[in-house]
């Protein structure tokens, strides 16, 4: 299928400034040589711990943060070339979905005054047009237009996710882009908000990249899934295979970690040692050595390769470069 975002060898370098001159003494290697596509109509997951880049992958295809190095497509246009009118149409397209809801919605506005704002800023649905779009955007998330005149702190935390939702809606976006949208959400709460992401996927013709902490999550919504480790790809595969078959030790572990209700799918839980390493001074090899149950003499002195399991299914680990090569 047609490709909309095409991610190749993405770099996002963020440097460390230090005393009066301001030198810059090192980099945080955010997202280090990433590759990635969303497919018209796809959901893809991009899943790991904090500090692992996933949210600098995710946000640097709207090019809100600045990119070091590799190539960003939106329909095959470069991103990072595009001028001001490309870019404004792009920030157009591309919508984000924030965690924390209350933080993201401005307390002193109403939510019509919210909802508004991303409509004045492009000149879009001015006069009638605009109450009924409104009324239109309130009603597609579960809120009842009379709700446009109330403040976010008189919503509750799943309503003003949803607020949080009809905003990125507002200009009829093609991707939106959420950003653990569920995290700081009851767990009862999660799976409406995830439902209400379905149905407006399935809906409006959109396309989905959800960041997320957590694999349980994801699963219910994403067709494929990205596993990052310290600013690289670990994994990536359709949701079946990755939970069905996961072949990176990192992906295992942190699947071992999500409660399954099928007692027949238990696994023995996984536990990492150690904590995330600093992305300034990432390990050597593979850069999940340090902590990988599984880890040989070569892991530590050489990068693994992208190996293709077929099916759209890949994984870097030397693991199963030794098997390819007997
Ligand atoms: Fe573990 Fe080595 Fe595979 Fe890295 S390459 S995940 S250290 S076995």
């Amino acid at each position: 299928s047609e490709s909309l975002i095409r991610v190749e060898d993405l770099k996002v370098y963020f440097p460390i400034k230090r005393g009066i001159l301001s030198r810059t003494i090192g980099y945080v290697y955010a997202v280090d040589g990433v590759s990635f596509t969303l497919a018209r109509g796809e959901t893809l997951g991009i899943v790991g711990e904090s500090g692992c880049g996933k949210t600098t992958a995710g946000m640097a295809v709207t090019r809100l943060l600045p990119i070091t190095g590799g190539t960003v497509l939106w329909q095959g246009d470069d991103v990072v070339k595009m001028g001001k009118g490309s870019l404004r149409r792009l920030r157009r397209e591309m919508q984000l979905v924030f965690q924390d809801p209350y933080s993201s919605l401005n307390p002193r506005m109403t939510v019509n005054e919210i909802l508004s704002d991303p409509m004045d800023v492009h000149g879009l649905y001015t006069g009638k047009q605009r109450r009924e779009r409104l009324a239109f955007l309130l009603e597609t998330v579960g809120l009842s237009p009379e709700q446009g005149r109330r403040y976010p702190h008189e919503f509750s935390g799943g309503q003003r996710q949803r607020i949080g939702i009809a905003r990125a809606l507002a200009l009829d976006p093609s991707v939106i882009i959420g950003d653990e949208p569920v995290s700081a959400l009851d767990v009862s709460i999660q799976a409406q908000i995830i439902n209400l992401l379905m149905d407006l996927k399935s809906n409006f013709d959109l396309s989905l990249i959800v960041i997320s902490h957590d694999l349980a999550v994801v699963e219910y919504i994403c067709d494929r899934i990205i596993v990052m480790y310290l600013g690289k790809i670990v994994e990536s595969a359709p949701y079946k295979d990755l939970y069905g078959s996961p072949k990176h030790p990192y992906t295992q572990a942190l699947l071992s970690a999500v409660p399954v209700p099928d007692p027949m799918r238990k696994k023995e839980r996984v536990v990492l040692s150690g904590d995330v390493p600093s992305p300034i001074d990432p390990p050597s090899g593979c850069r999940f050595h340090t902590r990988c149950p599984e880890r040989m003499t070569i892991c530590e002195k050489e990068i693994p390769e992208m190996i293709n399991f077929g099916g759209g299914h890949t994984a870097a680990c030397h693991l199963y470069a030794r098997a390819t090569m007997q």
